[in-house]
């Protein structure tokens, strides 16, 4: 299991909300699963959004904040990882992904956080012509500048994904790890698993992890969301 980073969540706080224990409490934090797509600065957001077309200046930002953040009522991770949607056809150009890289970064920075570790899948931002490497080139670009316009240190994690709903996932999710493995110097910590966790079996995946092991690449796997322990189990021993 040397491969496996061992993480602990804040999952639940009875005496303060997440966003107090991030953003009032001023001593030094790190921060280590974030997902680039799931933790998008909404303002930023906004902006790229009008500019490309995808949300229209009338309808207004409260309905574009509804479309990206989970409502109180989600009830499973596929629903919740529908509101990934936009962020993502947002994010299909190496700009809009330095920017927003950039921009998470430079938020974290200010909530006190000195070290983070954010994790994104790049084959999710091929749809409009970028390639991986491109789109892996870009979040590296803008953390790169974060780092120099502020204290802050980050790590970037590639994700294989479960699914995407392609034929070549698996293709994709190896030439996601090898790159990985041509950035690891670069910035690129790790790679990881992620996507709708119960649509495959997690054993499907055992010979892409030994690729992760041949290549030293750490890991880190999404189970257990919805799958139940054995799929943990599994996880913990590609290791
Ligand atoms: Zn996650």
């Amino acid at each position: 299991m040397k491969n496996i980073f061992w993480i602990i969540e804040i999952t639940s706080c009875k005496l303060c909300s997440e966003e107090e224990i991030f953003v009032k409490f001023s001593f030094p934090k790190i921060e280590l699963h974030l997902h680039l797509d799931g933790s998008l600065v909404l303002e930023d957001t906004w902006e790229m959004a009008l500019q490309q077309g995808l949300v229209k200046k009338e309808d207004g930002f409260e309905s574009f904040r509804r479309r990206m953040q989970v409502p109180q009522t989600c009830r499973n991770l596929a629903d919740y990882l529908k509101c990934f949607q936009l962020a993502d056809a947002v994010l299909q150009t190496p700009e809009a992904l330095e920017r927003a890289s950039r921009s998470l970064l430079l938020q974290l920075s200010r909530e006190g956080i000195i070290y983070a570790e954010v994790r994104f899948a790049p084959q999710l931002h091929c749809e409009k012509g970028m390639t991986q490497e491109q789109a892996v080139q870009a979040v590296l670009r803008g953390v790169k500048r974060a780092e120099r316009e502020t204290q802050i240190k980050a790590g970037v994690l590639l994700c294989a994904m479960v699914t995407t709903g392609k034929p070549d996932v698996d293709q994709q999710n190896e030439r996601t790890f090898r790159l990985a493995a041509e950035y690891r110097k670069e910035g690129v910590a790790g790679v990881d698993l992620a996507g709708a966790e119960t649509a495959r079996p997690m054993e499907d995946f055992r010979t892409l992890f030994q690729l992760a092991s041949a290549l030293s690449l750490p890991f880190t796997i999404h189970a257990g969301e919805a799958g139940g322990p054995e799929n943990v189990r599994t996880a913990v021993n590609f290791g």
